[in-house]
């Protein structure tokens, strides 16, 4: 717990979900965590109330990751209140399904914007701006080695979020910063859930051997290993948190 405590971490997409799971664990680990959302202003404010409640610190942080200058700008202000960024958690994510023949134009362009774009500008700013000994964890998804049906466009995304870890990696060389990325199998959030019938829900229950589904904070233990210090050693890798799944 000391040896966080003034370490300072991003989480994006942390208004519901895992990233608020992750927020949670992280801010409970004693990181000091700023709880990025794209609308929901006021999850992400009743989860700053709650970090606070447990007696961690927390700031909210608008900023729709798709876009360069609201992600600068919330790098800015990580910097300013609390005065450097230790671990970015490139968790805010869509997923749009449906076949590559019927996948229209919105539906590719939301999702490159979102997944790709928006982990390439954090990415960036992250590359430049954080201290050194630092950890970058990105979000990737079973599906890349699971390959769906439907899922052609997420899983391009998460493909090339996984390429740019590994390059990340290496180019990060000399500064003590691992890059690193987590890919959950189905986790019971509103992305995963939402739209999807219950018997189609049951089936990929019981796909994982530990038949049950992900729980958000499933995924942010194995977020909060890899930024804590027992993942020290842990670079480059694409860790599947999915129960066994693949
Ligand atoms: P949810 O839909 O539950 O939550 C998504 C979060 O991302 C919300 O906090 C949302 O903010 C935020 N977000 C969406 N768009 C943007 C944007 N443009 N800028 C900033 N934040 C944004 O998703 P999950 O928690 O399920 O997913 C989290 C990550 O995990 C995603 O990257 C997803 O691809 C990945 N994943 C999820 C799996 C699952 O089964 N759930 C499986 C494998 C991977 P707001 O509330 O403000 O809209």
């Amino acid at each position: 717990m000391n040896q966080v405590r003034s370490k300072v971490a991003i989480v994006t997409g942390a208004s519901r979900g895992i990233g608020a799971a992750i927020a949670r664990r992280l801010a409970s680990d004693g990181f000091r965590v700023i709880v990025n959302y794209a609308g929901n202003a006021n999850t992400a404010a009743e989860l700053v109330d709650q970090i606070e409640a447990a007696g961690g610190q927390a700031i909210s942080a608008q900023a729709d990751v798709s876009d360069p200058l609201a992600v600068k700008r919330m790098f800015d202000a990580a910097e300013e209140t609390y005065g450097g960024i230790d671990v970015l958690v490139n968790n805010a994510g869509i997923m749009k399904l449906a076949s590559l023949a019927e996948s229209d134009d919105a539906l590719f362009d939301s999702q490159v914007a979102i997944n790709l774009k928006g982990s390439f500008n954090t990415l960036r700013e992250a590359a430049k701006r954080m201290r050194d000994g630092g950890r970058i964890i990105n979000l990737s998804s079973s599906v890349v080695g699971l390959r769906p049906l439907n899922y052609a466009v997420y899983t391009a995304t998460k493909a090339g979020v996984e390429a740019m870890t590994h390059i990340l990696t290496k180019e990060l060389r000399g500064r003590n910063i691992t890059v690193n990325a987590v890919a959950p199998g189905p986790t019971a959030t509103a992305l995963f859930l939402d739209g999807k019938r219950q018997e189609v829900i049951d089936e990929l229950t019981r796909l994982a051997p530990l038949e049950r589904l992900g729980q958000p904070e499933d995924i942010a233990s194995a977020i909060a290993f890899l930024a804590g210090p027992d993942g020290a050693w842990i670079n480059g890798q694409v860790l599947r948190a999915n129960g066994g799944i693949i």
